[in-house]
């Protein structure tokens, strides 16, 4: 074994060999791979093999055609089959809701490039006939479907690796890891210890051990699964002689089950409701090639139905039975990405479909480490997407949930019960008796809307405009016309200090900083010159910033802030977390409201838009920002927790005759849009750059440097490819909801990030991304967007339909 190496991965499952693969592929050629036993040896081996395109978030859907796309390549490469059978796969629908959501799929996978097409029960009868049709309103065809072998696909990984350079050593765990005062990490093995500049845990079955070596706790847990293979059956057979070629895969989801031709029967796997999680607490290391024990009493509802559904597996024989273990993230997407807090520590784990996305996580990891940036949108897998909050039981609770929902609807409205409440703040009864109706974010109960007094408090779920509609609409039009207020102690929030803090942000943001006691918006750019942040930044002092972002990605911030620090200690990082929480009262009537709650002169003359001041409001020491996301008069409050209670109560004591309502998450997102503003993550995201989103004027480009800066003026100069634009759809009882597809002239050209009811201005309204060269297109229904399967005429708007001069603001 070398003595050094420049990263050392820890785990020879299918991730592992396809990370050190990857690796030699982008240029790094000093690489090794150390493995406990033999490759495969964690919950490969025992592997369905079975691979799709198909999730829930677009950027993974890439990554995995990504990953499909690959077999064929590493076969040629090494001469090793991966064993591939592209077989195609049909997703079958057993209700008109999940006729829905495949037409939704469908819609999708065209501006994915993905060749999937919808089919009526005769047509998927005709190409699988096992179907018992009459269960059946529906199905999708998804080409790219199909199965490997695990073991071969592993080994074709590790032959490429090892053939560009790498080296595997198997038979040797690794014991423990430290970290060297020079950054580097010494990896102690069985047989000696390796010194690597970076570490990558591909650790699978063993991905919290390896973590725990660090002194962190992953949120990942096994799960045990079932599939059973049938005997010879003569219905495939003969369906392989008639048709010259193999049954394709299927998946019904009423049942809860995948289906695929292996030999000349069929495997069929569960996702049964009453899931068992596998050793939850720690991984036995001296679990190896072996199963567990089967439990059919556990799969038999789900087996009760599919052998209705396809009559003739009823017949078939058990050949086996397996039942291993594999591991999960709460979402089920997987944890990549560099650890927050331990440079050169990096996860690549709780992939949970490796032979759907091992390829793809590769990819962005080996990207990531050897260019300092994953190249395209990996959020959704990203291991800084989970915060503290999501501890073992917690994990525990959402793994469960997740696994026992593989196959169920997620509605856009609907927010899972499990391992709920985690956070809440001292006003989650007083929001509770309020009527609110609470959703999570990032892992803090938050008010979505508020039920009136005789209204059930409680979503009805639907692709549809459903219950909150009317009650929504009120909160909108509460706040346009008198004042509302709302929880907002779901922000990020932080305190950047020390001589060297304005140097630091500087360098980081694009806009200019602000004076003592104001406020700018800024975005943040990586080198690529795309947006990998959006904040509101305020300076109360000469060395001391406050600074506001988006909740779900504080980790992923302060891991590009303590990256970027300088290392001479010149500045001090700390985030809130909720450690400040706030209220924001919004509304042309908000400023009478909050002249009653202090003493100081809060006139349009003394406080002006996007100040920042310090003031008691209700007795409560605050910082108080002029500035709203309703594109209204408005004002966040930020105090202590212990304060945020009797600000509350000052707050609805003096709004009583003001006309104070509250309003939630879905009134404010839905103002927002009236106003055009973006939102991170859906709009802002490191696949577009300022000027393609729309966000110019928050760039000072006199500045003479910050990060991303060439990158944003070459695409200034070009003028980028894309462009953010508003649309009015002329949509009847459904929004658009996000990712659905935008056509112009019967072709698809761009897709949609958000939108929703404009409740105040009475209009249905989307936005999203098109070709830049049709961005002035502004002619009445020159677009189209797909909703659930029906192209509704869509108008670009260039300005915002509420205030356009933005005087409301500003008044
Ligand atoms: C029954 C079943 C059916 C499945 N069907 C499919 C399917 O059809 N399609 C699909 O895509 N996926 C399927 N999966 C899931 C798939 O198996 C996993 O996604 C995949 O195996 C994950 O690979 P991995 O490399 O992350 O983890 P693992 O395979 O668990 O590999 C981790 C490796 O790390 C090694 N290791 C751990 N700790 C150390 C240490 N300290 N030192 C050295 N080495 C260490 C282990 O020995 C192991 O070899 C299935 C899983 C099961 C159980």
């Amino acid at each position: 074994m070398k003595t050094h190496t420049r990263v050392a991965v820890i785990g020879g499952g299918v991730v592992g060999c396809s990370v050190l693969y990857h690796l030699t592929k982008a240029g790094w050629t000093d690489v090794v791979l150390i493995e406990r036993d033999q490759l495969t040896s964690g919950s490969t081996w025992h592997a369905a093999g079975g691979f799709h395109t198909l999730n829930g978030d677009p950027n993974v859907a890439k990554l995995q055609g990504y990953t499909i796309g690959l077999y064929d390549e590493l076969e040629r490469i090494t001469g090793q089959s991966c064993g591939l059978h592209r077989s195609g796969g049909l997703l079958l629908a057993d209700t008109p809701e999940r006729m829905q959501w495949l037409k939704m799929a469908h819609a999708r996978a065209r501006y994915l490039g993905l060749e999937t097409s919808l089919l009526t029960p005769s047509e998927a009868k005709q190409l699988l006939p096992l179907i018992e049709e009459k269960y059946f309103v529906g199905a999708m065809l998804d080409a790219a479907d199909g199965n490997l072998d695990p073991y071969g696909t592993t080994h074709a990984y590790a032959k490429a690796a090892r053939m560009a350079g790498a080296e595997i050593y198997l038979k040797n765990p690794v014991t423990s890891l430290s970290r060297r005062s020079n950054g580097t990490w010494d990896v102690v093995t069985n047989e000696g210890t390796i010194n690597a500049e970076h570490v990558v845990n591909c650790g699978g079955l063993w991905a919290r051990e390896v973590g725990r070596m660090v002194g962190i706790e992953l949120p990942v847990l096994a799960m045990e699964h079932m599939y059973l293979v049938t005997d010879d059956m003569p219905e495939v057979i003969e369906f392989n002689r008639e048709r010259g070629h193999e049954l394709p895969h299927a998946i019904d989801f009423k049942a809860e089950i995948y289906m695929r031709q292996e030999r000349k029967g069929m495997v069929l796997g569960t996702y049964e409701k009453a899931c068992v999680p596998w050793s939850p607490k720690n991984t036995p290391w001296d679990f190896g090639a072996q199963l567990l024990e089967p439990d059919l009493e556990r799969i038999a509802p789900s087996l009760e139905i599919g052998y209705q559904h396809f009559p003739a597996m009823a017949n078939a024989g058990i050949r086996r039975v397996v039942n291993g273990p594999f591991t999960f993230s709460p979402d089920g997407n997987p944890l990549v990405g560099p650890v927050q807090g331990l440079p050169g520590f990096w996860c690549a784990c709780a992939v949970m479909a490796g032979f759907s996305q091992g390829g793809g996580v590769g990819l962005a990891l080996s990207q990531w480490m050897v260019n300092g940036d994953p190249g395209f949108d990996v959020w959704a897998m990203d291991v800084a997407r989970y915060g503290g909050w999501s501890t073992r039981s917690y994990t525990n609770e959402k793994v469960r949930e997740n696994y026992s929902r593989r196959f169920s609807i997620r509605f856009p409205n609907e927010e899972l019960p499990a391992a709920r409440p985690q956070q809440t703040t001292a006003l989650y009864d007083v929001m509770l008796a309020a009527g609110a109706v609470m959703g999570d974010s990032w892992g803090l109960e938050t008010p979505l809307w508020f039920a009136p007094p005789g209204v059930e408090p409680k979503d009805v779920v639907s692709f549809l405009r459903s219950n909150d509609f009317p009650h929504v609409k009120a909160e909108c039009l509460g706040v346009r016309n008198a004042v509302g207020v709302t929880e907002i102690a779901n922000f990020a929030k932080y305190e950047i200090s020390g001589p060297g803090a304005e140097g630091f942000l500087t360098r980081l943001m694009t806009n200019r900083l602000p004076k003592i006691r104001r406020l700018v918006l800024t975005p943040m750019l990586n080198p690529a010159g795309k947006l990998i942040g959006d904040f509101t930044i305020a300076r109360t002092a000469p060395d001391r910033f406050l600074m506001w972002g988006s909740s779900q990605a504080q980790v992923y911030h302060m891991r590009w802030f303590q990256t970027h620090e300088p290392a001479d200690g010149s500045v001090r990082l700390h985030r809130f977390d909720m450690g400040l929480v706030g209220l924001s009262i919004a509304g042309p009537r908000s400023r009478e409201l909050l002249a009653r709650l202090t003493d100081e002169d809060v006139s349009n003359a003394a406080f002006k838009f996007m100040d920042h001041r310090s003031l008691d409001i209700a007795n409560c020491p605050a910082m108080v920002n002029r500035v709203t996301y309703t594109g209204d008069l408005g004002y966040e409050i930020w105090v202590a927790p212990e304060y945020q209670r009797r600000l509350y109560e000052g707050i609805r004591a003096a709004g009583k005759d003001l006309g104070l309502i509250h309003f939630g998450m879905r009134a404010l997102l839905s103002l927002r849009l009236e106003k055009n503003f973006p939102t991170w993550y859906r709009e802002l995201r490191p696949i577009y750059g300022p000027i393609e989103a729309g966000v110019e004027r928050f760039v000072d480009f006199n500045k003479p440097d910050f990060i991303g800066r060439d990158a944003a003026l070459a695409e200034k100069a070009s003028g980028g490819k894309l462009r953010r634009v508003s649309f009015i759809v002329d949509a009847v009882d459904a929004d658009v909801l996000g990712d659905e597809p935008i056509w112009h002239d019967g072709k698809v050209v761009g897709w949609v990030t958000s939108g929703g009811y404009g409740h105040f201005v009475d209009e249905s309204l989307a936005q999203g991304y098109i070709p830049a060269e049709l961005a002035g297109n502004l002619r009445d229904g020159a677009f189209e967007i797909e909703i659930i399967g029906e192209r509704r005429k869509a108008s670009i708007i260039s300005e915002p339909l509420f205030d356009r001069a933005g005087e409301r603001m500003r008044m």
